[in-house]
């Protein structure tokens, strides 16, 4: 099955990611892209811009030439109480919100197994975030089982990340591999993104499609928008 929802990409308002949100549209509609989550880094990350940004997706329309684009942020989770960097501003604007640990001088030292996991652990019971991003990175080593029965339990989606699998995060793929294993035992919903930083990656989701070959596609909020729109929907109640 080819997946035609991006639920995690980046434009250039983050200095480290290359396209414009344009660009990263067109891209998406050559693909045959129907939905795309525009997912701007939250605050903290070095090079974010100014909380504005992310708020002021408001201006934007739903549609853009044709693709739906989901307003959206990567949140970066502070501390072990799974405090995020977005105010109520941001996940009032947000029609996702996606959330992870990334290296900010904020979160620390990151190689503490229990830290890493007390902290996904606590983001997932706060209820804010949506879809809990690339746990594969051995950058910050988690105890994989606790977050998968605490993501199904909470109806959290857990995503698998094509850039993990291709161009970021060395060394994510046998963690991808456990997570996804312990994923079709407990069944928790997943997320596929292609965590693009340029648009020729725009949809891009081969590497993940490989590893989540055989889930249940009602538990993959890639499969429909349908799929989408319920579990987001849910979340928000
Ligand atoms: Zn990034
Ligand atoms: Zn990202």
């Amino acid at each position: 099955m080819k997946f035609l929802i991006d639920l995690h990409s980046h434009t250039n308002t983050t200095p480290h990611a290359y396209s414009t949100l344009e660009e990263n549209v067109r891209a998406a509609k050559k693909k045959g892209v129907t939905i795309l989550a525009n997912t701007m880094h939250g605050p903290l990350l070095q090079d974010s811009p100014h909380w504005w940004a992310i708020v002021n997706q408001r201006t934007l329309p739903k549609y853009i030439d044709g693709i739906r684009v989901l307003k959206g942020v990567e949140a970066n989770v502070i501390n072990e109480e799974g405090a995020l960097d977005i105010g109520q501003m941001i996940i009032d604007t947000c029609e996702i919100i996606i959330g992870g640990l990334h290296s900010i001088p904020e979160y620390g030292s990151t190689k503490d197994i229990v830290k890493n996991t007390k902290a996904i652990l606590n983001v997932i019971k706060n209820g804010i975030v949506d879809i809990i991003v690339h746990l594969g990175n051995p950058a910050f080593p988690v105890n994989y089982e606790e977050i998968v029965i605490a993501a199904k339990k909470y109806n959290v989606a857990i995503e698998f990340n094509n850039g993990s699998l291709t161009c970021s995060r060395t060394g994510s793929t046998p963690n991808c591999k456990t997570l996804f294993d312990l994923c079709l035992k407990y069944k928790p919903f997943i997320s596929l993104g292609s965590d693009a930083h340029f648009s020729t990656l725009v949809g891009d989701l081969r590497e993940v499609e490989k590893l989540i070959n055989g889930y249940d596609e009602k538990l993959i909020l890639n499969t429909s928008e349908n799929n989408l729109m319920t579990f987001l929907e849910s979340r928000r109640k």
